[in-house]
């Protein structure tokens, strides 16, 4: 049993519409969902992913209009890597350059290059290319030229003092160990690997691969605006995350019980150095309320919400989207 990767990773961002333009202007992701906070139904919950929504491609966000800024540090995800084909990835780092206000120059990591940039609520974000992206969907009809498209996340980056307890759980989950990169260390979705020259090569159909820690003493991070409230991992369905729960469990970690998102049933834990971790089911996924056509078009809401449609609509900060 091994985790086949990220399913997705939701942070807090500041206001709607700024949050909106950036992901799916800039970047060009689809809006796949547009719900609200089922823990506080009068903030939006927006979902950006690729065509229809796959584990592995969600970006989530709840956006409070006046959100205190956040930062992050020790015990949080502090990077978003999103991946694209290798053939791209001199496009994006013009159209970063063009039109992001803070970014890096391109740089080498794990012998791969990659540019780090700021979203307009400081979240910092990667684009990297990755082998066998390509062949994944993206989202054809955004504002980004598909064969250009953001295909999925290539990692997500975790800010640890010392990354020795939460490398023992990655390997619990099934993940394996690559090289180290300076402060970075990589952990790849078994099988996708190149630890070895027996491992297999990347394979195109898994999105979201890796997982890296950053190794390095911080002060304690603080969860507001422009930060990672938790990365998702996923479960092919409720009974291999029944048995992931019983093993996290005999791992010594405390799993919450399964709580229905309506998209996926979850369970919560913190990994041993403080990052709050999801166990998603892929099943029922994004089109379980809207087609393909419509995603992330109208206002969807939880069956146990819907009697306080008005009540919602009304509390809800304005939002224009196509
Ligand atoms: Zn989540």
């Amino acid at each position: 049993m091994h985790i086949p990767g990220i399913h997705h990773i939701t942070a807090i961002s500041g206001a709607p519409q700024v949050n909106h333009d950036f992901y799916t202007k800039l970047l060009g992701l689809r809006l796949v969902k547009k719900t609200v906070n089922f823990d506080d139904p009068q903030t939006w919950h927006l979902y950006y992913g690729d065509e229809t929504g796959n584990p592995g491609t969600l970006l989530t966000f709840f956006p409070f209009e006046n959100a205190a800024e956040g930062k992050a540090g020790s015990g949080m995800a502090s990077r978003i890597g999103f991946a694209v084909p290798g053939d791209s990835f001199s496009w994006w780092v013009n159209r970063i350059a063009e039109s992001v206000e803070r970014f890096d120059p391109p740089s080498e990591r794990f012998g791969a290059p990659v540019i780090t940039f700021v979203d307009p609520d400081g979240l910092l974000l990667e684009i990297m290319p990755l082998p066998g992206a390509e062949d994944l969907p993206g989202w054809a009809h955004g504002d980004i030229p598909n064969e250009h498209s953001i295909r999925c996340f290539s990692n997500a980056t975790l800010l640890l003092d010392d990354g020795a307890e939460t490398a023992k759980l990655l390997e619990v989950m099934g993940y394996e160990p690559l090289e180290k990169d300076g402060v970075f260390q990589r952990f790849a979705v078994s099988g996708t690997g190149t630890a070895s020259d027996e491992s297999p090569p990347p394979s195109p159909t898994v999105p979201a691969p890796f997982i890296d820690l950053h190794i390095q003493k911080t002060t304690i991070g603080r969860m507001g605006r422009g930060t990672v409230h938790h990365v998702a991992f996923r479960a092919e369905n409720e009974e291999e995350q029944r048995q992931w729960r019983e093993a996290l469990l005999q791992a010594g970690l405390r799993p919450t019980e399964v709580v229905d998102r309506q998209y996926f049933k979850s369970i919560y834990f913190h990994e041993p150095g403080g990052v709050l971790f999801e166990l998603a089911t892929d099943p029922p996924g994004m089109l379980i309320d809207e087609d393909r056509e419509s995603l992330g078009t109208g206002l969807q809401l939880p069956p146990w919400f819907e009697e306080n449609r008005h009540w919602i609509e009304d509390r809800l900060p304005e939002l224009r989207t196509r």
